[in-house]
């Protein structure tokens, strides 16, 4: 049975040089139905790659019933998006940070489990339609007891969840590559892929440049794989230890162009998932008056905030929690604000490589 990695498990595994059997659970499932429709190694995008790709993302902090214990800060959060914008930057893809939200409630905070359906309900009721959401818990569990690092609760989605105490390097874009259409490594629920290869794309995670993983014994410290199984064929694996998809943790950092393929393919609109992708390139504000609640302008290059033309006014007041995020934000005569103790405006540049 996995077990909970502890913080002093996780010390010792920095610290020592002991190889390390996976042990972490993502506990993210991969049902083969999901593959109606999908684009599968074999078949290419027809989309350019020179073309960035935008993910909307909100950040959803879990808090108690009484406001405290939140589960992460957002100066956590802010440094969390720069990994995944360097992690994906290779592959032309970005996020693009619509904000942050907070939600009071114990349970979901400290107990939540992936396996319990009225958990699950609960927390996506609260999901920006727009967006990818990412849940940022103090506990999170499933059913048998294990603590996971994370879940996207299914490939592909809209939302998957973190916790943050057990958040190290990897683990975010890991649940993002769920969520963008990528099994495991290691998958075997549609069977399992051989050494040489020649079953890549009918078994395993039907991607063809990620070679068969059997998820076996590593060298956290120099990202050796030890491994001795062998596949159907008596071949020794030799997996990449450095993938983000796979489970070997603390030496996960890159994605392959054919896991590009298929994150491509997600985000261009196999699924709901392209509706997060950014539409535009430039987007202009105008003739809104924000008094209460959370809204967002986000454009790819360009946001244009206020007086645009002869159009009228941007103005924000009370109790709203307005978000400007582009990679340039102008702020234009006509723009004003003016909250109130429960309202905030932020302008935040999300520095993409366009
Ligand atoms: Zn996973």
């Amino acid at each position: 049975m996995k077990t909970k990695i502890s913080f002093s498990i996780v010390c010792f595994v920095l610290w020592s040089s002991v190889i390390l059997q996976a042990q972490i659970n993502c506990d993210t499932p991969f049902n083969p139905d999901n593959l109606k429709g999908w684009n599968i190694d074999s078949i290419r995008s027809t989309e350019g790659y020179a073309t960035a790709k935008t993910v909307r993302v909100v950040f959803h902090i879990l808090r108690n019933d009484d406001g405290s214990n939140a589960a992460a800060t957002e100066a956590y959060i802010e440094g969390e998006l720069t990994k995944i914008r360097n992690e994906y930057q290779p592959w032309n893809i970005c996020f693009a940070l619509l904000g942050f939200t907070y939600i009071n409630n114990t349970t979901l905070n400290t107990l939540m489990n992936s396996n319990t359906s009225a958990h699950r309900t609960a927390l996506f009721a609260y999901d920006w339609s727009n967006a990818l959401n990412i849940y940022c818990h103090k506990e999170l569990r499933n059913n048998n007891g294990t603590g996971l690092i994370g879940t996207a609760y299914d490939i592909p989605n809209t939302h998957l969840s973190i916790d943050i105490p057990e958040n190290f390097d990897g683990v975010l874009s890991h649940e993002i590559g769920h969520c963008l259409g990528l099994l495991h490594t290691f998958e075997t629920a549609i069977g399992n892929e051989l050494v040489n290869g020649s079953n890549c794309s009918t078994a395993g995670d039907l991607v063809c440049d990620t070679p068969a993983d059997p998820n076996g014994n590593f060298n956290s410290s120099t990202c050796v794989y030890t491994g001795t199984t062998k596949d159907a064929n008596n071949q020794s694996y030799n997996p990449m230890v450095n993938n983000l998809m796979s489970y070997y943790f603390f030496c996960m950092t890159i994605f392959t162009p054919n896991q590009r393929t298929r994150m491509y393919d997600t985000i261009a609109g196999v699924t709901a998932i392209g509706n997060m992708t950014m539409q535009t390139n430039t987007a202009n504000i105008s003739n809104k008056n924000y008094t209460t609640g959370t809204w967002w302008g986000a454009s790819r290059n360009t946001l244009n905030v206020g007086n645009i033309a002869s159009a009228g006014n941007v103005n924000s007041s009370g109790s709203a929690d307005v978000y400007f995020t582009s990679n340039q934000v102008r702020l234009k005569p006509g723009f004003h604000a003016y909250p109130n103790s429960n309202g905030k405006v932020r302008v935040l540049t999300y520095g993409c490589q366009f």
